[in-house]
This record gives structure tokens, C-alpha cells and sequence, in this order.
């Protein structure tokens, strides 16, 4: 079930400006069942390893974790394929590793928890380097980073995996390359160490349904502050223009895989603040690419502009909402 997904016009989102817009998608469960979008997207954005994960009732071994991930990246050959590392605790549980505290969305969580438990990461590492040996269209996301010797740690332990296997395999650095290695940016305070992030990873992706509840202080699951939850908010607007501008002052290629890309006026603003690689789920895939081709990006910049000025969330929205309306 080879998809090709490396060529065709039908695939491109470009604005009637000429910008292009890379388009991804968000995978996890249902990894082979993207029947209706298949063709129309340019690689896999964001891939929840922990999927697969909370179907089983004991920790996958190391060969069913190659065969789960080789499934996928042999199916996306031509394209790169951004697998993120565990990310259990907050709201995703896993029955056979249980996890009780109190501020669950604070705590033991992605990243955190996983290097606390090296067995466990390195295991999932050996198994998508091992998938990708033939493929090598791999990328190693980590999630909920909030320090940067989270990143030192979680990449010593990468390449020590690769090491191994390198060794096991006896394959060459050439042979046998380092897959990219990047992060989420949804907890607030990785934002200002995109500088020490630079450093040390290929490139960050926004998790804005994470991020937005822990810059509003919104827990994303609780209907009683659910209005609370806004995704305009003018702090989430200067958040997403800062990230913009300091993954360009350090260089560092910078995606969005958050609900925020896949949502219509959310991926407007997205265009507007220069965000050009923008991963969502499969069924808001045809709306967004239908907008993207209606729109001009210096448009969207001056829409930018004004919701600079402006002091709500609502109001933000409004300049988006009679945008689209006049363009019909
Ligand atoms: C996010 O937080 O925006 C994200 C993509 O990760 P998840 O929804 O899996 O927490
Ligand atoms: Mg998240």
C-alpha cells in the first residue's frame, strides 16, 4: 500500500501571490487509512507514537515497535515522516503504566517522563531508527521540551541507540544516517530558548493546543473554562509572531502541528506571521488548501497588522472573518 505522494500539482497550496504552503498531515492510529487526502500532502507533520501505544496491554517490544513504524514510513518513501517520541501522562494513559498526581497536565509527561525512564525511550528510539534503515525519511520529534538539557539528555540517548545499531548492523555513518532531530514548542518557556534550541536541533514544531493552554492557563479539557480557551487571544498572536521571529533570527526551520494550522482562520493568521509548513488532521486538509489558494499573503500580512493593534480575541477574529467574506 504504496502511496506516492512526491509529485502532482494537486498536492500544492500555493497563495495567489505565489507563496508556497507546505502541507502535512497528523497521524497516529488511522495511519493507513487516508484515503480521501492521499496525493494531496507534502510528508507527515506529526505522527503521536503514543497511539499504538494505549491499544496494547503491555508495552509493545522493540520488533513490534519497527514493524508499526516501518508500516508507516514505507508507505510515505518519498517523503519525510516526523515521528514523535512518547508523549503519555497529562491526558493519555496507559492502562499497564498508570500514572496518579494531582496536576497531571504538570507533570510526568512527554519528555519528562520518558527520560526518566531511558529503557522505555531508548527502546522506541532503537525501533524507528531500525524502521527507517531502509527508508531514511525518519524525523525524531520531542515533546513538551521545557529545558534545554531535556534536549542534550534526550539526544545522547538518540545517538547512543544509534550507536548500537550502527554497530550491531556494522553500517557506516553513511550508510546508516542520523535521522533530523527536533522539538515541540508548546510549553511557553520554549519559546524563549529558541537560541540554545537552535544549537542543538534541525528544526521545532508548534503544539498549539498545548501551548495555548499553558500560556492561558486553560486546561484544554474542561468545558467549564472551554470559553476561556481562546485561540485568538492577542497573547497567543504576540507568542506565534515571537516564535516566527526568533526561529528566523537562529535559523532553524519552524512548522506548526497544533489544531491552530488545521483551523481556517487560525491557518490565516499562521500565513500572515510567515509560517509556511502547516501539518493538521486529514478532514480540515480540503479547507485549509481551498483558502490558501483564494488568498494573498500581503493581504494576510496587512490583516496581521491590524490585529496587532487591536485588544481582543474577538476582535482578532473579526479582521479574519470580513477578510474571508470579501473574498467570498
Ligand atoms: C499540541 O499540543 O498542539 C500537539 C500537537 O500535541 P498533542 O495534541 O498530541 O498534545
Ligand atoms: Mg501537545
Amino acid at each position: 500500500l504504496k502511496v506516492l505522494v512526491s509529485s502532482g500539482e494537486h498536492k500544492q497550496a500555493i497563495t495567489l501571490d505565489g507563496e508556497e504552503i507546505e502541507i502535512l498531515l497528523n497521524t497516529g492510529l488511522n495511519a493507513n487509512q487516508h484515503g480521501a487526502v492521499e496525493g494531496h500532502f507534502n510528508g507527515i507533520g506529526l505522527y503521536r507514537s503514543e497511539l499504538p501505544f494505549m491499544l496494547t496491554d503491555v508495552f509493545p517490544t522493540e520488533l513490534e515497535q519497527v514493524n508499526i513504524y516501518k508500516a508507516l514510513l514505507e508507505q510515505y518513501t518519498n517523503v519525510s515522516v516526523t515521528m514523535r517520541t512518547l508523549d503519555i501522562g497529562g491526558d493519555k494513559q496507559l492502562s499497564y503504566f498508570p500514572i496518579v498526581e494531582e496536576n497531571p497536565f504538570l507533570g510526568w509527561r512527554g519528555i519528562r517522563l520518558t527520560l526518566d525512564h531511558p529503557e522505555i525511550f531508548l527502546m522506541q528510539i532503537r525501533g524507528m531508527l531500525r524502521a527507517n534503515l531502509e527508508t531514511q525519511n525518519l524525523r525524531i520529534l520531542l515533546p513538551m521540551v521545557s529545558a534545554i538539557e531535556e534536549v542534550v539528555e534526550a539526544k545522547l540517548l538518540i545517538h547512543q541507540a544509534w550507536n548500537e545499531i550502527k554497530y550491531e548492523l556494522e553500517l557506516s555513518a553513511d550508510e546508516f544516517p542520523l535521522p533530523h532531530i527536533g522539538a515541540m514548542i508548546e510549553v511557553p518557556a520554549s519559546i524563549f530558548i529558541i537560541r540554545q534550541l537552535a544549537q542543538q536541533l534541525d528544526f521545532l514544531s508548534i503544539g498549539s493546543n498545548d501551548l495555548i493552554q499553558y500560556l492561558l492557563a486553560v486546561d484544554r479539557n474542561n468545558s467549564r473554562v472551554a470559553s476561556l480557551y481562546d485561540s485568538y487571544h492577542p497573547a497567543v498572536l504576540q507568542c506565534l509572531k515571537m516564535i516566527m521571529e526568533n526561529a528566523r533570527a537562529y535559523d532553524i526551520e519552524i512548522s506548526i502541528c497544533g489544531e491552530l494550522a488545521g483551523d481556517p482562520i487560525g491557518s490565516m493568521i499562521l500565513l500572515g506571521l510567515g509560517y509556511n509548513k502547516l501539518s493538521m488532521n486529514a478532514n480540515n486538509m480540503g479547507k485549509v488548501k481551498y483558502l490558501i489558494k483564494k488568498v494573498s499573503k500581503h493581504e494576510l500580512e496587512d490583516c496581521i497588522e491590524q490585529a496587532l493593534q487591536v485588544n481582543s480575541g474577538l476582535e482578532i477574529r473579526t479582521i479574519f472573518v470580513n477578510f474571508l467574506d470579501e473574498k467570498g
